[in-house]
Formats: structure tokens, sequence, C-alpha cells
């Protein structure tokens, strides 16, 4: 592993990340949601950049005041500057350096219109920030089904093993809506295993693709449907569901 990193609690139920990149010693934050947080697990060694995945303030909010007490230079897609600043936009497609790791962006719009992730293929990790969560998905405050539906493609499209670093612990919640649906043999145990965790106040983050390409019902239940439209339809009526529930 090129990459250490250190995930910790942020605001209510936000995570954050600590990246370093362990043959140069660059270090990065995936987003800034609380800075008294950030700077508690920084504990004086250096940040150099922040690497925001969309504009809401719990992930850009610390921007300002961690640049300024760190000198960090801010990365993140164009959107971010309608809260915060920014020092470098990137957009999907691009390759962001921390040393010799190399974290590449993708185009996760959907929770809002160019939320990017940010994986890395050496690492088998990618940050998805509000687009993916154990057992749910973010909600569509910006964009369409089809476009969210798009976005989760590219993240179920990466290898099985690819652990998924989500923004928040929202998996209780998540779980009670997948068992309203069906509750079938790996839902019931990912289920208990998840509940085990939170009674501990562990965290059920991260997950991998490939537990949630079996037991999260954004995305079992849309790759029943044979043809992208259709999956884009039935994934659109899920998240509906879900916002009602
Ligand atoms: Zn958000
Ligand atoms: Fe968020």
């Amino acid at each position: 592993m090129a990459l250490k990193i250190e995930m910790f609690p942020a605001l209510q139920d936000n995570y954050g990340f600590l990246i370093t990149d362990a043959a140069s010693g660059r270090t990065a934050m995936i987003d800034a949601p609380e800075p008294a947080a950030m700077l508690r697990v920084l504990d004086g060694r250096r940040l150099d950049f922040i690497l925001n995945t969309h504009w809401h303030p719990d992930h850009a909010g610390g921007n300002a005041l961690i640049k300024a007490r760190t000198g960090c230079a801010i990365y993140g897609p164009g959107e971010v500057r309608r809260i915060a600043p920014l020092d470098h936009e990137l957009k999907p497609g691009d390759v962001f350096r921390l040393g010799e790791a190399e974290l590449q962006v993708l185009d996760l719009g959907g929770h809002t219109l160019s939320h990017i992730g940010y994986y890395s293929a050496s690492d088998t990790v990618a940050f998805v920030g509000d687009t993916l969560f154990p057992l749910g998905c973010g909600r569509l405050f910006e964009g369409t089904p089809e476009q969210m539906w798009a976005s989760l493609r590219r993240i179920i499209a990466l290898p099985g093993d690819t652990m998924l670093y989500s923004a928040h612990e929202y998996t209780l919640a998540s779980l009670k809506f997948a068992e309203s649906l069906e509750v079938n043999t790996a839902l019931k145990a990912r289920g208990e295993r998840a509940r085990h965790l939170r009674d501990e106040t562990l965290p059920t983050v991260p997950a991998t693709v490939a537990e949630e390409l079996t037991t999260n019902p954004f995305l079992v239940w849309p790759l029943k449907e044979k043809d992208l439209a259709a999956q884009a339809a039935k994934f659109g009526e899920l998240r509906a569901a879900k916002d009602r529930f």
C-alpha cells in the first residue's frame, strides 16, 4: 500500500480522511468537513492538499480555515467556489499526483452536478463522497436519476475488492430501507455485521464494490433491468421511495 489512510469522524455523521503517500510523505485531506477535527488528526503534521468532492458545507466548509492554518493548496470541482476558495479545478479524467500515488478523478455527478471522486487503482481505494454509501446512496439535490445512475455505474465498474470510502455514516438508516424491500441471506449477514459495529460505535465504512453489488438496493434492483434507461428509471423510483421513507 502506497497510501496510508487515516479516517476520522467529524460533525454529526461525516467522515474525514487524511491520506499520506508513504514514498514522499505528501499529505491530503479528502474534503474539509470540520476544521477542529481535521487539526486534531493532523496533530502538527503538515498538510499539502485538500481534495474536495463537492461544494456542500460539510465537505468544503473547512477549506478557508484549514488553508489559512496549514498553507495547503485546495483542489476540487469548480462548484466548490460557491462557498470556498479553490486553487486548482479538477475535472473528470484528470489524474492528481500525491507524491508517487496517482488518484484518478471520477465523474460522480448527481448528488451535486459536478461531484467528483478519487480513485487509486494501485491501492484499490476510492473516495466517493456523498455518491455511494454502504447499502445506500446520496440524495439527488442537483442531478437527475440518469446522471446519478451513470455515476454509480462508474463506481461498480471498479474492481470488486476496491474499498469505497464514503463521507457519511448512514448505514443503519440505509439498512432499514434495504430491509423494507427484501431481506436475503447476504443482506441479513451484512445487517448483523453493521449493527454489531455500530453498537460499538465502530465505522461501517469502507465497504467493497463486491459487497455493495450483492446487498445495496440502489444497485441490486436497477441491475435486474435489462437496459440503461430502465435501470436509471428503477434507480430513480427507489431514490424517491427512500426520500419518503
Ligand atoms: Zn453532500
Ligand atoms: Fe455530505
